[in-house]
C-alpha cells in the first residue's frame, strides 16, 4: 500500500512524480474541491486546459483522458475515477477574486497563491499560473452557456488517479473557497504516490 498524506485544509503540497508513477489524490470527508497544477520537471511545459480542450473535445475529464501541456504533449492520463466530475474551466481562487465576487478585503486564502509557493519550493518559475485542473468541482455548463457549480459530488474516501506521462512537478491545493464546497468550511484533501508498474 502506498502511504497516504495529508493536504493541509486550505493548503497545498508540492510533489515530483517521475514518468510512469501515480498520483492518487482522495477526498477523505467528501464534498471538498481541489486545484492541481503540472509543470515537466524542466519547468519547459505546463499544463494547458486549451490543449486538453482541443485534444480531449470535452469539458468534464474523467478515466482515460489525457490530460496535456502547452507543448502538446501528454502529461497526465487519468486512469481511476470514482468521482467522474473534474473541470478544466476555472482559474485558481485569488486573492483579487475574493475581493471582486465576494467582497473580501482581507487576505484570504487561495489557490493562486498555495499553488505558486509549492511549484517555487519544487524550483519551478511558476508565474503567470495556467488555469489548473479543477479535481471534484461540480460545474455544469446550462443550454445558454451559463457556468453554476454546486457540492462535489465526491464521497469520503473516493478519488482520482492519474499517471504521469513524463517527469513533473505537480502542486494540488485543497480549495479554501467555501462556495464551491457546499457552503462547508476547508478541508483537508490526501494523496498518495503509486509507484510505476514493473
Ligand atoms: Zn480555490
Amino acid at each position: 500500500m502506498a502511504e497516504q498524506r495529508l493536504i493541509p485544509a486550505g493548503s497545498s503540497i508540492g510533489l515530483r512524480l517521475e514518468r510512469g508513477e501515480q498520483l492518487r489524490v482522495i477526498d477523505p470527508f467528501g464534498g471538498q474541491s481541489g486545484d492541481l497544477m503540472a509543470f515537466s520537471a524542466d519547468g519547459r511545459e505546463r499544463l494547458s486546459n486549451g490543449r486538453t480542450f482541443d485534444y480531449d473535445g470535452k469539458v468534464y475529464l474523467s478515466t482515460g483522458d489525457v490530460l496535456w501541456s502547452d507543448r502538446s504533449q501528454p502529461m497526465l492520463t487519468i486512469v481511476a475515477d470514482e468521482v467522474g466530475r473534474h473541470d478544466f474551466l476555472y482559474a485558481a481562487c485569488s486573492p483579487e477574486m475574493y475581493r471582486l465576487q465576494y467582497g473580501v478585503t482581507e487576505y484570504h486564502a487561495n489557490c493562486h497563491d498555495n499553488l505558486i509557493s509549492a511549484l517555487r519550493d519544487l524550483g519551478m518559475a511558476p508565474e503567470p499560473l495556467p488555469t489548473p485542473f479543477n479535481l471534484f468541482m461540480h460545474v455544469d455548463v446550462g443550454a445558454d452557456g451559463k457556468l453554476v457549480f454546486s457540492a462535489p459530488n465526491s464521497r469520503a474516501g473516493e478519488g482520482i488517479t492519474l499517471r504521469a506521462e513524463m517527469d513533473l512537478a505537480i502542486a494540488v491545493s485543497s480549495c479554501p473557497a467555501s462556495t464551491c464546497n457546499g457552503g462547508a468550511p476547508p478541508r483537508p484533501l490526501a494523496f498518495e504516490i503509486i509507484p510505476a508498474a514493473l
